[in-house]
């Protein structure tokens, strides 16, 4: 990794006003999605506190499918989907939060050994409540969560009051 790939990735992410509804200053991540050499940067910062201390990586639907999937793969571990709710066939456990609006669930597949050290990736940390949520089912699923990790930290929204210790790798 150089600092130069870091760099460029943070610019990379771009910001649409009012997406999905107005007064949602929405973070578009599709042009870091598509550099190979800031994926690269981005996926080593994300595992660089943490490395060699996790057995699975954990990723949040849906953009935090991607950043598991990069990071597994340069960690040689397997990769957790925690999931919208009624999209697995079999989930084992499931958690509800709220929403601004309403509650959300995620539930996740019964693949966890006992006592496996799971680390969490998503995209974006906004209100914290989808991570809080899910350390929460990782504990459910009889496992432990050794950190969380995001590419970017909306730090005005204060998630990481909810969510305890998160390593960002951007905070905007
Ligand atoms: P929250 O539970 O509020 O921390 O929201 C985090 C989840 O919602 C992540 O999975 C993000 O992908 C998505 N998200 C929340 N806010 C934004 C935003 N402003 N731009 C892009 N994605 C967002």
């Amino acid at each position: 990794m150089t600092n130069t790939d870091l760099d460029r990735a943070k610019t990379l992410i771009a910001s649409i006003p009012d997406y999905p509804e107005p007064g949602v200053n929405f973070r578009d991540i599709s042009p870091l999605l598509a550099d190979g050499a800031a994926m690269r940067a981005v996926t080593e910062a994300l595992i660089a506190p943490f490395e060699g201390q996790f057995d699975i990586v954990g990723g949040l639907e849906a953009r935090g499918f991607l950043f598991a999937g990069t990071i597994a793969m340069m960690s040689g571990v397997g990769i957790l989907p925690i999931r919208k709710a009624g999209k697995l066939p079999r989930p084992a456990a499931a958690v509800s939060y709220s929403l601004e609006y309403g509650t959300a669930t995620i539930e996740g597949p019964d693949v966890l050994k006992e006592g496996e050290r799971v680390l969490l990736v998503d995209d974006i940390l906004a209100t914290g409540g989808t991570l809080t949520a899910a350390q929460a089912l990782v504990k459910d699923l009889g496992a432990e969560v050794i950190g969380s990790a995001v590419v970017l930290e909306l730090e005005a929204l204060g998630g990481r009051k909810l969510t305890g210790d998160v390593h960002t790798v951007f905070a905007g």
